[in-house]
């Protein structure tokens, strides 16, 4: 199989079978954002351990495939970390989304690595990184 073929079926897995989606009542959405060049919308919402971690986080939305399979990826590199530990990660992500780290660097948080081909598609890396400018827009709010 090619590498773009492993790739895209990695990213439609993650579309057809979300991991950690729900339906998240507006009160519930911790954070929203919408990417409207593509239509996408992500809500996140996490429930912290007593420790602060994250014991759970699930996502709800609608949008395309890279957007939707891009925040359940998000989901399974979270649960489990600390704050500092999801912040640290976020910020690494964006900087491989940016192009300022090597790509390969996504192998190590696993199934996003099917995202790297995206990186230089400035249009498909809106809907890739939509899911995670909603995480830190929702680790700032409860910051504050
Ligand atoms: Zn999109």
């Amino acid at each position: 199989m090619q590498f773009e073929d492993l790739h895209r079926e990695i990213i439609q897995d993650h579309y057809r079978s979300p991991r950690n989606r729900e339906k998240l009542a507006p009160e519930d959405q911790g954070a929203v954002l919408d990417n409207p060049s593509c239509g996408d919308r992500v809500a996140l919402k996490i429930e912290w351990d007593s420790d602060d971690t994250i014991a759970r986080i699930l996502f709800d939305g609608e949008g395309c495939s890279i957007s939707m399979a891009s925040a359940s990826m998000l989901t399974e590199i979270l649960i489990g970390k600390s704050r500092s530990e999801a912040i640290q990660t976020a910020q690494q992500i964006h900087r491989i989304f940016r192009a300022e780290e090597p790509a390969e660097a996504l192998e190590e948080f696993g199934d996003i690595i099917a995202l790297q081909g995206l990186i230089n598609y400035p249009v498909r890396l809106k809907c890739a990184t939509l899911a995670w400018q909603t995480l830190d827009l929702l680790l700032k709010e409860e910051g504050t």
